[in-house]
């Protein structure tokens, strides 16, 4: 084949079209759209709910016993709870807490779980702390399967974050109970992780 000069230069031209327009491709998805799987969608939506539980039977069964540790914790969940919200507006997914009454959720197994906890809750303050130690368990876990459904950075932080927020609550729990002589003994978790969390000190953050 003959050179020929004027198509090597056609050819180079293209190829610095696609790379400039593959760079740009990646640019935008990295920065604007980079939408979420319908598995991160859905997590999402659910952990914002799972939030609101903790944050409201803690509300109640600090109203049932007056008991320090379950107020101390509520601030906390609303701080989890809006560090959602922050996600799923950030990506344009709809707040399945339009009105925020204590008690109530979009979500049923939520919304039966408030009513189980609550009354298990209201038979002693014993009880009442071991729903917090299993609502902590139940976040844990779940942070933890979300965590690995998710590829977006800026998801995983913030579970990251709930995450260290729920081994602290877990140790408020555990420590409560010390205090009432009783030791809380793991109801949905590996001994070998609930130990390696609650033989280490509380951690710094919401
Ligand atoms: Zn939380
Ligand atoms: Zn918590």
């Amino acid at each position: 084949m003959k050179y020929n000069a004027k198509n090597t230069a056609i050819a180079i031209l293209a190829i610095g079209l696609v790379s400039v327009s593959l760079f740009a491709a990646s640019f935008l998805l990295s920065s604007v759209t980079d939408p979420l799987s319908s598995q991160e969608v859905e997590d999402l939506v659910f952990n914002r709910e799972e939030e609101k539980l903790a944050r409201d039977v803690y509300s109640t069964l600090y109203d049932t016993w007056n008991y320090g540790v379950f107020n101390n914790i509520v601030p906390s969940e609303q701080i989890h709870m809006d560090s959602i919200l922050g996600l799923l507006n950030q990506y344009g997914i709809e707040d399945p807490v339009p009105e925020d009454t204590v008690g109530v959720y979009n979500n049923s197994i939520l919304m039966d779980l408030y009513t189980d906890l609550v009354a298990q809750g209201q038979l002693s303050l014993v009880d009442a702390l071991e729903v917090g130690g299993y609502i902590e368990e139940m976040d844990i876990l779940d942070l933890q399967r979300f965590i690995a459904n998710s590829d977006h950075p800026d998801v995983i932080t913030v579970y990251e974050r709930l995450m260290m927020g729920s081994r602290n609550h877990l140790r408020a729990f555990v420590g409560a109970l010390f205090d009432e002589g009783v030791t809380y003994v793991p109801v949905l978790m590996d001994e070998a992780d609930y130990q390696a969390i609650i033989t280490t000190p509380i951690e710094g953050g919401p």
